[in-house]
């Protein structure tokens, strides 16, 4: 009794362990990647590229003052602040998945979050 008991144990605790696997697997897969770095445009122009393995806070400044702020931490790319009238882009969530993005209509300012693979133009600048 005693024996089969723990056999049946052995058996649910895998079970469990498989359904936790699976779904491990299943929800990284749907996910999408986790991007590499955040790419910012300015009016279509690229501003700056910046890898999110790096915290970083970066001034975009439009006609020289600092129009928006955006930060990097924890590998997410966020917008903290922006002088634009709607502040819709502080408010937009961090992004960090690939081809998410954060946009500042009033600034034309775009924050996209692209993976390793592109060639990263900005780097050497
Ligand atoms: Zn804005």
């Amino acid at each position: 009794m005693t024996k089969r008991f723990r056999k049946n144990d052995g058996i649910l605790l895998l079970v469990i362990g498989l359904v936790l696997l699976a779904g491990y697997v299943v929800s990284s897969f749907f996910r999408g990647e986790t991007g590499a770095k955040a790419v910012v445009t300015v009016a279509g122009e690229v501003y700056g590229t910046y890898p999110l393995a790096q915290d970083d806070e970066i001034e975009i400044k439009i006609d020289g003052r600092a129009a928006n702020v955006l930060q990097i931490k924890d590998g997410k790319a966020d917008m903290i602040e922006a002088d634009c009238p709607d502040k819709l882009c502080v408010h937009q969530k961090a992004i960090e998945r690939t081809n998410e993005t954060i946009v500042c209509l009033p600034h034309k300012v775009v924050v996209e979050i692209q993976d390793a693979k592109e060639a990263d133009f900005d780097s050497m600048t």
